[in-house]
């Protein structure tokens, strides 16, 4: 079965699952885990910040990175599109009281800084006060400009506000631009990443920081339930995932634009766009229930939709995009 329905799917690598049976562990809630203090260091060394805290998942991270940078009745500016407004169940408020503040996002990702300057609040008991300022890389699989994150880091310096980046594709991001991670880190205070998506780790995501921001998230983060002790069972796959699953990113973008080439050529999809590791259709067939059970059949799982995301992964490779490719054709005969 071929999936393209997210990186989320990606199976651990044998080297993984042997890193993972073999990880000298210890109780990470007492900060005794070898394996989870080797993967927070190399996680914060290679960002280029002092420290790091390995979390169950990317909206823990994003989440504990709201309540460290913001208190009660803060607020944070964040797009529309944003995966910590829109997908992450408005934890924020529910569990930080912060108000989230969206502004719609341009077409290319990111958010226009005069927009955003003007739904800063003022300095006045009617309004929550303003904290942080939060951008996502890659957003739709789209890489913010390295100019654009430059002046966005001007921008919140100069507005007083601590800039967050959920950079939980933020690999496809620095691969994409054949740039370091901390050459992307470098614009913010704190980022998180996520290990489970393209780069094929299980479980975990981290968040990256300064000392003080780190010492905070790490007591919310026990606080929400997050506290994992034998987590180096889970940290070792990580540690392949940061040393191992990086390069081959360029491999899922290289998939990404093939797929896109092969699907425009089809007489009933229609691509929009292509982006690192995704491909945004419609499929312009009549009944995209049967398409689906056709696709199905062949062993191609997508979430067809008004507008369908394919996701390229290192388990949908150029030889799964030929297969989705023919089943369409097939398809399109079949039907026509
Ligand atoms: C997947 C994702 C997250 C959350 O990660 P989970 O591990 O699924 O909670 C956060 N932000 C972005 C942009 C994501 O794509």
């Amino acid at each position: 079965m071929f999936d393209f329905r997210s990186d989320t799917v990606t199976q651990p690598t044998d080297a993984m699952r042997r890193a993972m049976a073999q990880a000298d562990v210890g109780d990470d809630v007492y900060g005794d885990d070898p394996t989870v203090n080797a993967l927070e260091e190399q996680a914060a060394e290679m960002a280029g910040f002092e420290a790091a805290l390995f979390t169950s998942s990317g909206t823990q991270a994003n989440l504990l990175a709201l309540m460290a940078h913001c208190e009660r009745g803060d607020e944070y500016l964040c797009g529309q599109q944003a995966h910590n407004y829109k997908f992450e169940g408005g934890g924020a408020a529910v569990l930080g009281s912060i108000q989230p503040q969206p502004i719609e996002n341009e077409v290319d990702g990111s958010l226009c800084l005069e927009r955003v300057a003007a739904a800063i609040k003022p300095d006045d008991i009617h309004f929550a006060r303003t904290r942080l300022l939060s951008l996502e890389n890659t957003i739709g699989g789209k890489v913010l400009p390295m100019a654009y994150l430059a002046q966005a880091q001007a921008f919140a310096f100069e507005k007083g506000l601590k800039l967050h980046l959920d950079g939980a594709r933020v690999f496809n991001a620095a691969v994409d631009q054949s740039v370091q991670l901390s050459t992307i880190a470098q614009h913010f205070d704190s980022l998180t990443i996520c290990l489970s998506k393209g780069l094929a780790a299980p479980v975990g995501s981290l968040l990256v920081g300064d000392e003080a921001l780190i010492k905070k998230a790490r007591r919310w983060r026990k606080v929400l339930g997050g506290g994992m002790r034998q987590a180096g069972i889970l940290a070792a796959a990580g540690q392949l995932a940061l040393n191992e699953m990086v390069e081959r990113l360029a491999d899922d973008h290289d998939n990404a634009r093939y797929l896109a080439e092969q699907l425009a050529a089809l007489h009933s999809v229609e691509v929009d766009d292509c982006a690192t590791n995704m491909v945004f259709a419609r499929f312009t067939h009549s009944d995209l229930k049967a398409l689906n059970a056709h696709l199905l059949a062949d062993g191609c799982k997508l979430s067809l939709g008004p507008k369908t995301r394919l996701v390229l992964h290192k388990d949908v490779n150029r030889q799964a995009a030929d297969a989705l490719v023919a089943s369409l054709h097939r398809y399109e005969k079949g039907v026509a």
